[in-house]
């Protein structure tokens, strides 16, 4: 087994929002390891800037030994958990004295962060040289990905199909008619409460016909579902029995899984029912407050619970025009475009992991 020290061992598992700040609070109180699949941490909101800017990824994707310099990372998914230890694909295994999941939603993003810049930069060619582009999927990556080719590339024919009844579902309809109606604006046509069957296509000819008859010419497209949780790993497991029926790990108000006296989770996994990002670092303070409590041996009545509470959401729709929905009022244009559509919450995101908000080189 590997990672015996002096220290008290916690290991962390997923470097998304909630792992990574986790890592970095405890990393000067314990031997701290970071298991995640991927070798860099990347600023969620800003997944859809570097398809039209492929620079932009330079800031919003981090590499988790960027801000953990006293902390080991493993870059290998987790598949395995036992009372003592993890398991890593790569076959591993790593004890811990304390085990935080936070493996957030499955990720099929490249290993490394060359990669994913490469990726990017091929998503950015491949989207410069279509005179048409498709997207599928009005969630908010589908939404974001319309606003940002229709305000970079205004020449270029963007279609966005949908198969609900409205955008953005997991928002509010106020929120949904403001996105709808600024797409339209910058002439995105958008289709909804209709599918797309990608075997649509004959010969690879670009025409897509919808589930409602419509035939769709696209030069390329993408495809942006939602991404499942994370979680099915965790089945044969001894964390099994503690998976809800949505394959949410069900934890207790102190980010503890229930019954376990060693184990947290925190993120998207949990089945706290507010999955927003901003709660996301929330989850991860509290958490790190309890374990560095019980790492110095304080007492169980002291640990401090989280409370769930509201949560702003943003989408932004191009670099200067964003959807802002607070839990009191959705406000969009310009001026909540300003705060949040210029640079994405990565200089906000930069300074959370003690980096600077630009690369010195
Ligand atoms: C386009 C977009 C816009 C968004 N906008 C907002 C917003 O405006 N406001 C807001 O509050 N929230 C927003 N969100 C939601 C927010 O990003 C999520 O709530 C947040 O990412 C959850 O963080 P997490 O750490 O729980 O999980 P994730 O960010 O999903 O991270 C999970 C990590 O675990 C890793 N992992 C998964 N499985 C394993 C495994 N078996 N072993 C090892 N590692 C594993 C993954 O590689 C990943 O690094 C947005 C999301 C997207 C995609």
């Amino acid at each position: 087994m590997e990672g015996e020290q002096s220290h008290r061992r916690v290991v962390v598992v997923g470097g998304g929002l909630a792992g990574a700040l986790l890592a970095k609070h405890l990393q000067f109180d314990a031997d701290v390891l970071l298991i995640d699949s991927k070798e860099y941490f990347e600023v969620p909101w800003a997944r859809c800037r570097p398809m039209v800017d492929a620079s932009f990824a330079e800031r919003s994707l981090i590499q988790h030994t960027d801000y953990l310099s006293n902390a080991r990372v493993i870059s290998s998914p987790a598949i395995e958990v036992s009372q003592s230890e993890v398991l890593t694909a790569e076959g591993r295994a790593f004890g811990y004295d304390y085990l935080v999941i936070a493996t957030g939603h499955e990720d099929s993003r490249p290993r490394s962060r060359k990669e994913r810049l490469h990726q990017f930069e091929q998503e950015n060619e491949k989207i410069r040289t279509s005179s048409s582009v498709l997207i599928i999927g009005g969630g908010r990556t589908g939404v974001q990905l319309a606003g940002e080719i229709a305000v970079d590339y205004p020449e270029k024919k963007v279609t966005l199909v949908h198969e609900g009844s409205r955008l953005l579902q997991f928002l509010g309809p106020k929120a949904s008619e403001k996105a709808l109606k600024r797409l339209r604006s910058k002439l995105v046509e958008v289709l909804l409460d209709q599918s797309v069957n990608l075997n649509s296509t004959t010969n690879g000819d670009g025409v897509f016909t919808t589930s409602a008859g419509r035939s769709v010419s696209a030069d390329c497209h993408f495809v942006c579902g939602g991404r499942p949780l994370s979680s099915s790993w965790l089945k044969q497991t001894m964390l099994e029995d503690k998976l809800d029926r949505f394959g949410r790990l069900m934890v207790e108000g102190n980010l503890r899984v229930r019954g376990l006296k060693n184990v947290f989770a925190i993120g998207s996994i949990i089945d706290i029912t507010d999955k927003q990002g901003c709660l996301a670092y929330k989850h991860a303070a509290v958490a790190a407050k309890n374990i560095k409590l019980l790492l110095k041996g304080g007492k169980e009545e002291k640990l401090a619970l989280y409370k769930p509470s509201s949560s702003l959401a943003f989408v932004s729709l191009g670099r200067k025009v964003a959807v802002v929905q607070f839990s009191f009022t959705t406000v969009s244009g310009h001026i909540p475009g300003l705060f949040t559509s210029k640079d994405l919450f990565v200089k906000w995101n930069r300074k959370q992991m003690g980096l600077e908000a630009h690369i010195i080189s």
